[in-house]
């Protein structure tokens, strides 16, 4: 058996075009939503992931301001930062990518970020209002792997669902979806006993641990569909060997870039599952799309007024 591979970019063209007709009714209406993402030093991966932001913003036509404070900020100065685009009217979304340095406190970062422009979905208010079953804006990851659970039409109702993992950003709000999608939810996390076996018995596997490959085979039930948002890079030859022991072409990429981006499952568990997300390709397009989703809904609900009905009308 091979599992149906859940084709991340494809839901992603998907989600882009229905954007596309809401951003044009919104333009219809003199409004041209806006994402500002604040950038704090100089990590790399940090600025590739809010290139990306930058660039998708680009192609769908939104508006985009980047905010690149030195390393060396102070929590006050960031949260002056923060405050200001809080008050300005053509930003929508606000994005602070994270870590930040050590001397910065995020968390007061992120509650300082008024809860109608937070596209993260990371404010206690927003946060809480999921919890309630009145989500209004949820955080980008969870969000989009339920658009591929949707738009690959994978019943949740009634299902065993198991999400491995418990961070504030996937587990935790994957896991209220869910259940708010009436399936029957377990959460797993480091300290889960018999781990295994509890995967095992799921209809529905999502993974977000961190940890490459490290759902192999013996965890699935065959048939299940298996989710994986990790994203790993492995940089050592002999691990890459191991993992992609059945798959050459992984080894020959390896070999030419010196690394390799493995996901937190195993690859040979497309051998047992029914449906699989690949990595690349899998969850990664969505986290950006349900970003630009969120900037538009922000946009909307914030200052949409009459093109509100008309824009909801498309979704
Ligand atoms: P995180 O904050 O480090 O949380 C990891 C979770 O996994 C924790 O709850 C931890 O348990 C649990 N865990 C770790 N090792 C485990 C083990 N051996 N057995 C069982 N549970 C274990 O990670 P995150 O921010 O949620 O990210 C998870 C992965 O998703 C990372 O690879 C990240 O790069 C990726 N990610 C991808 C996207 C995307 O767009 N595709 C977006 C976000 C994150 P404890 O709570 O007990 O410590």
């Amino acid at each position: 058996m091979t599992a149906r591979i859940l084709d991340g970019n494809a839901i992603r063209n998907q989600i882009y075009a229905e954007l596309a007709q809401e951003i044009a009714s919104l333009r219809d209406a003199g409004i041209r939503p806006g994402l500002a993402a604040v950038l704090v030093g100089e990590n790399p991966a940090s600025q590739l992931y809010v290139k990306s932001k930058i660039a998708a913003c680009e192609k769908l036509g939104l508006g985009s301001s980047l905010i690149t404070p030195p390393a060396s900020i102070t929590t006050a100065e960031l949260l002056a930062v923060v405050d200001d685009l809080n008050r300005k009217n053509d930003v929508d979304g606000i994005l602070v990518q994270m870590p930040l340095p050590s001397q910065v406190d995020a968390k007061k970062i992120l509650d300082a970020v008024t809860p109608e422009k937070d596209v993260d979905g990371f404010h206690p208010i927003n946060v809480g209002r999921l919890v309630a079953g009145r989500p209004n804006l949820v955080a980008c990851t969870p969000l989009g792997v339920m658009e591929i659970f949707r738009r690959s039409g994978i019943p949740l109702e009634g299902a065993n669902a198991v999400v491995m993992g418990r961070s504030d950003i996937v587990g935790k709000p994957m896991a209220l979806l869910l259940i708010h999608a009436n399936a029957t939810v377990t959460v797993c996390h480091s300290k889960t006993r018999d781990l295994k076996d509890v995967v095992r018995r799921a209809d529905i596997v999502v993974v977000a641990m961190g940890r490459a490959a490290m759902v192999t085979t013996d965890y699935i039930r065959p048939g299940a569909t298996v989710i994986d948002v990790g994203q790993n890079v492995i940089t050592d030859a002999a691990q890459a060997e191991r993992i992609f022991a059945k798959f050459p072409e992984k080894i020959e990429s390896f070999r030419k870039k010196g690394s390799v981006l493995v996901g937190d499952v195993h690859p040979d568990v497309i051998e047992v599952a029914g449906a699989f997300t690949p990595v690349p390709g899998g969850v990664g397009p969505l986290t950006i799309a349900m970003l630009m989703s969120n900037t538009v809904k922000a946009a909307r609900l914030r200052r949409g007024g009459t093109a509100n009905s008309a824009a909801a009308a498309v979704r």
